[in-house]
């Protein structure tokens, strides 16, 4: 009895696997087939002084459309991306379209900035300062001052590959690009990286911003993250903002920039234009 009990369990899960190993070879392929029919998009979210609401840039988020499956989230298809490389190309393509949009926005006048994210096999791909290479191409092809360009990276990157990462993130530097740590205090605890690699900002995570109000422990943990931010004279962006109260606490306790339901949802390319003119009219019409 308890002979076959073992068997049937086995047997389930190994159906299990089964079927979650054909889903992901599955996207797998759709992911490749993706790339060159080129399926996906940027949408954008603004980024916000907390003390004014307007918008100092924008970090671009990619949305794959899938034909038959609908949108799938980056959270789903990054990381088969990461595994199997084709994050490269889909890189690229990520960086080609945001500084062309970019680019567009700042022709309107809207000298606003724009935060990538990036992950380690970009960053570090075969060839070492094939990355760097590529952004001060783009830079240059579309014209733009590279202190408008942004890179995100995350904590457990720093930790994977030191040293190359190390020398990725310096070239990435000397362009006069600012790296993001994105995520703060989901990854790794240990926080001398902060020092020995050349950040500029810390975006505190949304799990913290959720709670805060409830949890006196998480707004004590924002606390002490801004004030160790200030001492090493970072600036800090707080993610995930969806209501007002949430908003003029991590104002008050001295969070620079946010970024959040409560101001905008990530919006398509053409949707933040129109956000951008609205928010210049009421600009316009406050001042007359
Ligand atoms: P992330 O970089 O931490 O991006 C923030 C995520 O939080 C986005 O999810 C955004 O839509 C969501 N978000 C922003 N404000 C709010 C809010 O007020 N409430 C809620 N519930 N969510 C909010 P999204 O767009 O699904 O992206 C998920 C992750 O996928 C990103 O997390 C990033 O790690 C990755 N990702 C997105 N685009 C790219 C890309 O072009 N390249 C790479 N390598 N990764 C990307
Ligand atoms: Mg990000
Ligand atoms: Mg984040
Ligand atoms: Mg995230």
């Amino acid at each position: 009895q308890a002979k076959n009990d073992g068997r049937n369990h086995y047997r389930y899960y190994s159906s299990e696997m089964n079927v979650n190993m054909l889903e992901r070879v599955q996207l797998e392929q759709r992911l490749r087939q993706a790339v060159i029919r080129q399926e996906f998009c940027l949408h954008y979210q603004p980024i916000v002084n907390l003390d004014d609401q307007k918008i100092t840039g924008v970090e671009a988020l990619i949305r794959w459309q899938e034909p038959k499956l609908g949108i799938i989230s980056p959270d789903k298809f990054i990381p088969i991306a990461e595994e199997t490389g084709l994050i490269e190309p889909i890189g690229e393509w990520v960086l080609q379209q945001a500084l062309t949009d970019l680019a567009h926005w700042h022709s309107l006048g809207f000298k606003i900035s724009m935060a990538i994210n990036v992950s380690g096999r970009q960053l570090l791909g075969h060839d070492k300062t094939s990355f760097t290479c590529l952004l001060k191409a783009l830079l240059q092809k579309n014209n733009i001052e590279p202190q408008y360009l942004h890179i995100e990276i995350t904590e457990s990157m720093l930790m994977d590959d030191t040293e190359h990462c190390m020398t990725a993130l310096e070239s990435i530097r000397s362009l006069g690009l600012d790296i993001y740590i994105d995520d703060f205090g989901t990854g790794y605890s240990s926080l001398s990286y902060l020092k020995r690699f050349p950040i500029a900002v810390i975006k505190i995570d949304k799990s913290f911003v959720d709670n805060m109000l409830e949890r006196e422990s998480d707004a004590k943990l924002i606390k002490a993250i801004v004030m160790m931010g200030q001492s090493l004279e970072l600036k800090l962006v707080a993610e995930g903002i969806e209501t007002h109260a949430q908003w003029k606490m991590l104002q008050a306790l001295g969070c620079d920039y946010g970024q959040g339901y409560l101001f905008s949802q990530p919006l398509p390319a053409q949707d933040l234009e129109s956000f951008l003119h609205q928010q210049t009219q009421s600009i316009a019409v406050s001042c007359s």
